[in-house]
């Protein structure tokens, strides 16, 4: 994953900002919450642990986006290190593309006091 991504250039950063979510939907007419209720479904079916799911293709996708939107900072302090994403609310599988406002990126010692 992300053999020729170059952070220091900003265009990923660019590309990722200028993403529209309508085209990360099937069908961009169809209402977004039955979409993601059957997103949510077939996550479920498939009872990956989530282990594997933090090891999935999507899920690093997810983590490589996130870290571009906030130019890999700790959303809480600013630090570059040891960056982490973590879900605000609850982990919802395979809809976190298109609900980036769930997770947060914390640097290793916010994540820890975020859960303690
Ligand atoms: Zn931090
Ligand atoms: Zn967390």
């Amino acid at each position: 994953m992300g053999k020729h991504i170059n952070y220091r250039n900003g265009e990923w950063a660019d590309k990722l900002w200028n993403f529209r979510e309508s085209e990360f939907l099937d069908d961009p007419d169809d209402d977004i919450h039955f979409q993601l209720a059957n997103k949510a479904e077939n996550a479920a079916m498939r009872q990956e642990s989530y282990d594997s799911y933090i090891d999935s293709d999507y899920w690093s996708k997810v983590r490589l986006k996130a870290l571009a939107f906030v130019n890999c900072k700790c959303q809480k302090c600013g630090s570059g290190s040891k960056l982490q994403v973590h879900h605000k609310y609850y982990c919802q599988r395979y809809t976190e593309l298109e609900n980036m406002h769930l997770l947060e990126v914390l640097c290793d010692d916010c994540h820890k006091s975020e859960h303690s």
